[in-house]
């Protein structure tokens, strides 16, 4: 696909670069900044599966430069009219063209007064071009030694060899955007997607504050209410937020968790991570304890925390009205047979850029390049092979 042609098909991808932006997920962490109030009070934060880095952008343009963003980051208040007038607000694989004003180049963003002893630290597999003010790793999520480096990032002060694996200056916010490379197998893209999830959520506990929050992507599937059982553990609140720059034909959606609790003497250990074993699930068993005595699903009010039952329609309810609706017939199911359903919020105004809809590009657009190209590709091994070959039917180069 060519960049015009992507640039029409996806809003999203072209604000990126007309507001500087290394990846359109930028939009995605605004929009659910937007929602839930993520960076009030926040000056520390981990930043996992951070390339190309338009996560640590926002982090950076927010906290040490002191910047808000207002909702013109996203969307533009002719569009709005237009899209209302032909009625595409539905979330749809194709929408019918239309014809759409010179877009802002500019982000509508007012100044605060920059936070004191901000310490971001950003991580990824691959690595993440200079971003003023942030520390940036290259590791691996999932490898045990990647905690004492992380911790060490920090606070320089830290000591590897000391047994502790709580930082000694915890962190406020914990961000995950982490995804492998898809293939495609939705089963198989759920489940390593679900052990890049637990990877977070292990270095998470280790590094945060009571009352910290941990953000992270997950591919929604059967066990969901499973994974946000599992969450309730160690936060008051869990939702599951899908913004509105997420296409909603991905099965993608963002685990928001508020007020990191951990149950009482709960230790972070590197030797059973979460995930692994049953340690996860006897710790689930005893939370259920906890809840009132209801058969059939439990799902807690997302604005005042209160527990309500729920026997046969689940829906989660936000000011705006009624956001999902889940109809289940959990008839003769035993009152120790408790499911939790996760509170699913859109965020995102309605009048935001529907990411799934194409739009009209003015006859004058120009086309820019990405803000930040790849810099270490998967591919990008495959095309040096290729010319070692001689070109793709090339004889193969013998060596020695
Ligand atoms: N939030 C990023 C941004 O705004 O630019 C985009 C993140 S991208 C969707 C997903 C990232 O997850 C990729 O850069 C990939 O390298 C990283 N990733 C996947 N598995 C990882 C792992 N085991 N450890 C560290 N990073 C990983």
């Amino acid at each position: 696909m060519g960049k015009s042609s992507k640039d029409k098909r996806d809003a999203y991808y072209r604000l990126a670069k007309e507001q500087g932006w290394r990846a359109r997920s930028a939009f995605k962490l605004l929009q659910l900044d937007e929602e839930f109030n993520l960076f009030e009070n926040v000056t520390r934060v981990v930043d996992l599966c951070a390339a190309p880095g338009s996560w640590s952008q926002v982090l950076s343009r927010v906290l040490i430069k002191g910047e808000k963003f207002g909702r013109s980051a996203w969307q533009d208040g002719e569009a709005k009219l237009r899209q209302q007038m032909l009625g595409i607000f539905t979330s749809q694989t194709s929408s019918p063209d239309y014809e759409e004003p010179q877009l802002q180049a500019a982000a509508e963003v007012s100044q605060r007064a920059p936070r004191k002893d901000v310490k971001i630290v950003a991580i990824d597999l691959q690595p993440i071009s200079p971003l003023p003010g942030i520390v940036t790793l290259r590791a691996d999520i999932t490898h045990p030694a990647t905690v004492p480096l992380l911790l060490k990032a920090l606070d320089p002060d830290y000591d590897p060899t000391r047994r502790s694996q709580q930082a000694s200056q915890p962190v406020d916010l914990v961000l995950s955007d982490g995804a492998p490379d898809v293939t495609g197998l939705h089963d198989l893209d759920i489940y390593v997607q679900s052990q890049l999830l637990f990877a977070a959520l292990n270095l998470a506990l280790c590094v945060l504050k009571p009352g910290g929050k941990f953000v992270a992507k997950i591919f929604r599937g059967r066990n969901v209410d499973l994974l946000y059982a599992q969450l309730k553990i160690f936060f008051e609140r869990v939702h599951v937020a899908k913004p509105r720059s997420s296409r909603a034909s991905s099965i993608e959606a963002f685990i928001v968790c508020i007020n990191f609790q951990p149950p009482p003497g709960f230790r972070a250990s590197l030797e059973e991570p979460l995930g692994v074993g049953n340690r996860l699930t006897k710790m689930v068993e005893e939370r259920r304890k906890t809840l009132p005595p209801i058969a059939g699903a439990v799902m807690q009010n997302y604005k005042t925390g209160a527990w309500d039952s729920a026997p046969y329609v689940v829906q989660a309810v936000d000011e705006a009205g009624i956001v999902d609706l889940e109809v289940e017939d959990l008839t003769g199911q035993k009152s120790d047979d408790i499911r939790w359903i996760a509170p699913f919020i859109a965020c995102g105004d309605l009048s935001a850029f529907d990411s799934d809809a194409s739009y009209q590009l003015p006859e004058n657009h120009v086309s820019l390049d990405p803000i930040q190209p790849p810099t270490a590709p998967p591919y990008k091994r495959a095309i040096e092979m290729r010319k070692a070959m001689g070109g793709a039917y090339g004889k193969p180069v013998v060596r020695g």
